[in-house]
């Protein structure tokens, strides 16, 4: 491992004991040299004293030529250890004396040499040996340096332990203050690795004090911060990438990216769907080649784009992958960066091929409607609640005598177009038709117009809708009016003739009924049972036919406006009583249960009431099984009476109970259609209490029988 991977503290702890074993080694080092060389010094001085001083007490020995005294002086030399060898040369550089005795040497050369060197592990050097300026001789001197390298030894031993000695208290100096370095730069690092293993940006490295790491460390937790920043930020952005992303493939159109030299970049599932090829098959691909051919020119497109143009929705037709043919509404937008620069292009496209076929439907459809409210000389109108505008068409206009294409209004064409007798009915039809609740937002009614221009009076009939926004407010009212002059004057016709015929007939039949009744009790005391028998039979029916041609004289009178009222007071357990007796005299097989309501009087007509619960009772035997049971009875609640009548026969729907009291309606159903009458019994009920300020009420269910039921002022 270089020294450039080694961790932190060992790095550390290498550079401090290098640094130590270095500044000691050239520290030793110097001083071990400088000892050396002082010591030789030394060495080289001390040995020329002695030889200076050996070399001028040997003159005289040279001068008499006495060896042995020469010798005895050399020998001198014995007491040091250091010198090893010596030798006095005489002038001709011949051995004269030597030490130790007997050594050979070479002899010196005539010229004798002076100086000091260095051999080895020795020095050496020759001394001229002069008496009074005359030169005798020379004299040579070895000494050992094995003194001086033990010396050496020793120093660089010591220089060594020293070293080594320091080098350990450095090493655990070194373990000391390394850590001051190497734990926060560790911390940092340990920080530093589990922010990136755990991606976690909020943990932070602890500062452990001021110096440089200090600061790296509130440098390394700033720049943690910004990175928190950027990543929250760029979470953020890749959250509302991964929406858009989710956004754009959920939508339901297609939707495609390109980039300015139109290459396809993008193609979501509704594109796949639309166009049959997945994004696999034309992502690279050129838009301009996809659509062949197509009536889309791009290269234009992006020429607008760039100049600024903005594009609304336009439809185009394309081919699809199967080579059929896709009509589509599309639009296109620029992609900008943050300069304002295009980068690319957006296409939105929409199947509209649905969509076509119902706008043909719907023109074939209207084309119908149309025909057939022209045939049927329907006007219509429709009434946008929300705007506060009326549009009625040329043939509504007509009806209401408007013969021009101005604007109509609800109070001044509608209300003034409407005769003042209906006014107020036809006010209040429209207001139920506003309450969903009341009406469910149905509307029909039968009206008179008096023309604006005209002054014409004519019939009218109009149905209509309200529909109704999602807090049930009434937002549109659309309808149809129609033409009902030749209805109303059949009817007007029927009426008179119903009228005639009963009014002639009642005469005679009041008088046959009377003849009966006379011949009745005279069989009655002859005893004559099957005359009787007859008779009572013939009185029946001649009721039934009297109640009948009564209904008819009714009916007559109200629409006539001729429906008057004799009001008394009447006991209303006798009306109840009689009614109830006459019933049974009429419809014997049938038990009728009478529930009376002790001393309480009303006040109406008599007849007109009688006939009211005549009519019940007849419906309630009508209308459920020979043998059921009814009941007819008041109950008094508060200083109100309700008097009703109650079968269990095959009851009404809740559809046919709207429509009950209507003139000459009749349930048409299996259950009914066997049973004869003419619709006009429940319209009389009900006209004849509304005289009375009362109405007629019915609770009802198929098959479980039915309870009609209205409210009179009781009267003390
Ligand atoms: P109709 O002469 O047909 O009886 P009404 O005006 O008296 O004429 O009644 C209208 C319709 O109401 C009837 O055709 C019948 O279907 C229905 N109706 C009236 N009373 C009852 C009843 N008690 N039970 C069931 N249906 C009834």
């Amino acid at each position: 491992m270089t020294f450039r991977d080694l961790p932190i503290r060992q790095k550390l702890r290498r550079a401090i004991l290098t640094s130590c074993a270095v500044a000691l080694f050239l520290m030793s080092g110097t001083y071990i040299l400088f000892q050396y060389f002082s010591s030789r010094n030394n060495e080289r001085s001390k040995v020329a004293t002695l030889a200076s001083v050996i070399s001028a007490n040997s003159s005289a020995a040279l001068a008499f030529e006495s060896t042995s005294e020469a010798a005895e002086i050399l020998n001198a030399l014995s007491a040091d250890k250091e010198i090893v060898e010596a030798c006095i040369y005489d002038v001709n550089g011949n051995i004269f004396a030597t030490y130790p005795a007997g050594l050979k040497k070479k002899n010196l050369s005539a010229k004798p040499a002076t100086g000091y060197t260095f051999k080895n592990s020795y020095i050496e050097g020759f001394v001229p040996i002069q008496q009074n300026g005359l030169y005798l001789g020379n004299l040579y001197v070895k000494s050992s340096l094995s003194r001086l390298h033990s010396r050496i030894r020793f120093n660089i031993f010591i220089a060594l332990l020293l070293i080594g000695t320091t080098l350990i208290v450095g090493y655990f100096l070194s373990e000391f203050f390394q850590k001051s370095i190497s734990n926060p730069i560790h911390s940092l690092e340990n920080t530093a690795k589990t922010i990136s293993e755990k991606g976690d940006y909020c943990i932070r490295a602890q500062k452990t004090g001021n110096d440089e790491i200090g600061s790296l460390t509130d440098a390394f937790n700033r720049m943690l911060d910004q990175i928190k920043l950027k990543s929250d930020q760029v979470t953020e952005a890749n959250l509302e990438c991964s929406k858009l992303a989710a956004i754009v493939d959920s939508s339901g159109d297609a939707i495609i990216g390109f980039s300015e030299n139109l290459i396809i970049d993008s193609w979501n599932t509704s594109a796949e769907r639309i166009f049959g090829y997945a994004a696999s098959e034309v992502v690279g691909m050129l838009i301009s080649d996809l659509f062949l051919p197509t009536q889309i020119d791009y290269d234009s497109i992006i020429q607008r784009l760039k100049q600024g143009e903005e594009f609304e929705w336009f439809q185009t037709q394309v081919k699809g992958k199967l080579d059929n043919k896709i009509d589509i509404s599309l639009t296109v937008s620029p992609i900008k960066n943050s300069n304002g620069e295009l980068i690319g292009i957006s296409q939105s496209a929409r199947d509209v091929t649905a969509h076509k076929k119902r706008e043909l439907q719907i023109i074939e459809n209207e084309e119908h409607l149309r025909l057939a409210t022209e045939a049927a000389e329907l006007g219509t109108f429709n009434m946008d609640l929300i705007a506060g505008t009326m549009i009625w068409d040329a043939r509504c206009r007509e009806l209401f005598g408007i013969y021009n294409d101005e604007p109509v209004s609800f109070e001044d064409s509608f209300l003034n177009g409407l005769h003042e007798e209906d006014r107020d009915r036809v006010l209040k039809t429209i207001e139920d038709a506003f309450d969903k609740k009341i009406s469910g937002g149905n509307y029909d009614v039968e009206f008179r117009t008096i023309g604006k221009t005209d002054k014409k009076l004519r019939w009218v009939k109009s149905k209509g809708r309200v529909f109704f926004n999602e807090h049930n407010m009434p937002v549109r009212f659309i309808g149809a009016v129609l033409d009902i002059a030749k209805q109303k004057q059949d009817e007007e016709r029927k009426n008179d003739f119903i009228a005639i015929v009963s009014h002639e007939l009642k005469t005679p039949l009041t008088t046959i009924k009377a003849f009966v009744q006379i011949v009745l009790s005279r069989a009655k005391k002859e005893g004559n049972t099957f005359v009787v028998n007859a008779l009572a039979k013939a009185d029946t029916q001649t009721s039934k036919m009297s109640s009948m041609l009564n209904d008819f004289l009714n009916l007559a009178r109200l629409e006539e406006g001729k429906l008057i009222l004799a009001h008394e007071d009447i006991d209303l357990d006798e009306l109840l009583k009689e009614v109830v007796d006459e019933a049974v005299l009429l419809n014997s097989s049938r038990p009728i249960k009478l529930i009376t309501c002790a001393n309480i009087k009303i006040n109406g007509d008599r007849d007109k009431l009688c006939q009211v619960l005549i009519n019940l009772i007849s419906n309630a035997s009508k209308y459920s099984t020979t043998g059921s049971p009814i009941e007819v009875g008041c109950s008094l609640e508060g200083n109100r009476v309700k008097v009703f009548v109650k079968d269990f026969g095959v009851g009404i729907s809740l559809a046919d109970q709207k429509k009950l009291f209507d003139r000459f309606y009749r349930v048409q159903s299996e259950q009914t259609k066997t049973v004869s009458g003419f619709g006009i019994g429940l319209y009389l009920v009900s006209e004849i209490l509304n005289a009375h300020q009362s109405q007629i009420e019915v609770e009802s269910a198929p098959d479980v029988g039915s309870e009609f039921y209205f409210y009179l002022d009781s009267v003390s």
